[in-house]
């Protein structure tokens, strides 16, 4: 299994790491070609998600992804990478964000809660995170909420976190991303 990592901008190593840590090949996605390579699955990362968009649309990548994610790629979109598959940038997940939600006070903060089909108490970094506002489609589920926000979601073959499961050591978000590809 080869899994692409978008790696222009934001948290991309650990992801990589995180991939690495469960035997999983991933190559990092910085240009057009880079993009043309054989992939399994990709990661969006979180970072600044204004600049993701402009780097996506200057490299000529914002397309050629949105089609592989609706023509079925599996696909994890982790805080900034959840805020590009909603409704107004890549739009492939049927909600809407609120981006950083939680304002600058609470910016950044730890929690736990349960995820369905991943498990318990599954820890939770939250920086600057969006939440998801509303969810326009019966295609679309929730999987996680926190203080009643709902912060996790699954869409077919797209899984998106407001949180940044690659900074915990919890491997758990990742394998059941992994999961669904084989
Ligand atoms: N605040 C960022 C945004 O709006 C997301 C933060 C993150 O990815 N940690 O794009």
């Amino acid at each position: 299994m080869r899994i692409a990592v978008l790696a222009l901008q934001g948290a991309f190593i650990e992801h990589e790491q995180m991939l690495q840590r469960l035997g999983v090949e991933t190559f990092e996605v910085r240009q057009l070609k880079d993009w043309q390579q054989p992939k399994d699955g990709l990661i969006l990362p979180g970072g600044e998600s204004t600049v993701q968009m402009r780097l996506l649309k200057e490299l000529g990548l914002f397309e050629p992804i949105r089609q592989a994610i609706l023509n079925g790629l599996p696909v994890l979109g982790t805080c900034a990478g959840m805020i590009l598959l909603s409704e107004g940038r890549l739009g492939t997940m049927d909600f809407h964000v609120r981006r950083n939600a939680y304002g600058r006070q609470l910016g950044s903060f730890h929690a736990t809660g349960s995820i369905v089909g991943v498990g318990e108490a599954v820890p939770m970094t939250f920086i600057r995170a969006p939440y998801i506002e509303e969810v326009m489609s019966p295609d679309c589920h929730a999987i996680a909420t926190i203080d009643g926000h709902i912060v996790a979601a699954r869409q077919g073959n797209q899984l998106a976190t407001a949180f940044h499961p690659e900074l915990d050591d919890d491997m758990r978000l990742h394998r059941y991303f992994l999961e669904g590809i084989c």
